[in-house]
């Protein structure tokens, strides 16, 4: 499959990630159909999409009318209907194996032969999520960062079975929507950014945990003495907090508990209102 051959996009999930994929894809042209398994999800990431594209608009970044740019995005809960014709499928369902390999596995009936399975995951092995398919050469990672309509990043991740030709074919169709491609060549959990980016959340998680710390204390530190534009407690909010714990429960390692009770209470940041901080009854970060 070459680029010139990338016509129609699915995007599965309309969540965090899954919206403003759809959004990214569809501002560069492509047609493009948005996958959740319940109605009102994909309703709250349509109007997610409506109003970032108002926000583009009124700061004179789109030439378009967003009227325009929404025309090209469809909306479904039945997954053959948004997939069956796709040319490339970006899956950013929950960060599980299991939900992955259910989705990939349908995927392979679904899907046209040539069509490119790629899977925005944030950690989870390319490889193993490849082996719910028998085209393990055509499925790749493709991962974006939160929120994708900013963030200029797109890791590229090679499975141990990815072919050249699905690889290459990913990385120019990110730059064809704008952003920045790189190859990730060794299918590490965490692959580049979030091998380096992981014991920034850890520590501070086990800090606070230990009472060695409070969450504004470290936040603080790291913003105003460190640089970092957010510490590791907004982060986790924006990110969502549930994401980080699925990316350790996955990788089988220990979850500070302060993460844990996070998900425990269902307080898994700014998409639920109150994460670490509360962006409903309080002042957020
Ligand atoms: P989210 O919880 O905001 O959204 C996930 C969505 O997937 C939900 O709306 C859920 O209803 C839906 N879903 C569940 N099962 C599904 C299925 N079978 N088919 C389609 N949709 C389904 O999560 P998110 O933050 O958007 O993360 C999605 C993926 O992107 C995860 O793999 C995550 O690791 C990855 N990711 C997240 C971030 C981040 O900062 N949040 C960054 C990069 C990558």
């Amino acid at each position: 499959m070459t680029l010139d051959a990338i016509d129609r996009v699915a995007v599965l999930g309309a969540g965090n990630m899954g919206h403003g994929i759809t959004e990214v894809v569809a501002l560069a042209g492509y047609d493009v159909t948005m996958r959740d398994i319940k109605e009102e999800f994909v309703e709250d990431g349509y109007e997610d999409i409506e109003w970032s594209l108002e926000k583009l608009a009124e700061k004179g970044r789109i030439d378009e009318a967003p009227a325009e740019i929404l025309d090209r995005i469809d909306t479904t809960t039945d997954l053959e209907e948004a997939t069956e014709d796709a040319d490339l499928v970006i899956e950013a369902a929950p960060e599980e194996m299991d939900i992955k390999h259910d989705i990939f596995s349908d995927l392979d009936e679904m899907t046209h032969d040539d069509a490119i399975l790629a899977s925005n995951t944030s950690s989870l092995p390319i490889t193993e999520i490849a082996e719910a398919t028998d085209r393990p050469e055509r499925v790749v990672g493709m991962h974006f960062f939160n929120p994708p309509v900013k963030m200029d990043l797109v890791e590229v991740i090679y499975g141990q079975e990815t072919s050249d030709e699905t690889a290459e074919t990913t990385y120019e169709f990110v730059e064809s929507i704008d952003k920045t491609p790189i190859y990730v060549r060794k299918d590490v959990r965490g692959f580049v950014v979030n091998s380096v980016l992981g014991p920034f959340g850890d520590e501070a998680g086990w800090m606070v945990s230990n009472d060695e710390a409070t969450i504004r204390e470290t936040d603080a530190t790291m913003v105003h003495e460190r640089g970092y534009p957010m510490g590791p407690f907004e982060l986790g909010d924006l990110t969502g907090i549930d994401i980080g714990y699925h990316v350790r429960k996955e990788a089988g390692q220990p979850v500070p508990p302060i993460v844990e009770e996070k998900v425990e209470a269902e307080e898994l940041g700014q998409k639920t209102g109150k994460g670490y901080y509360d962006y409903e009854d309080g002042d957020g970060a």
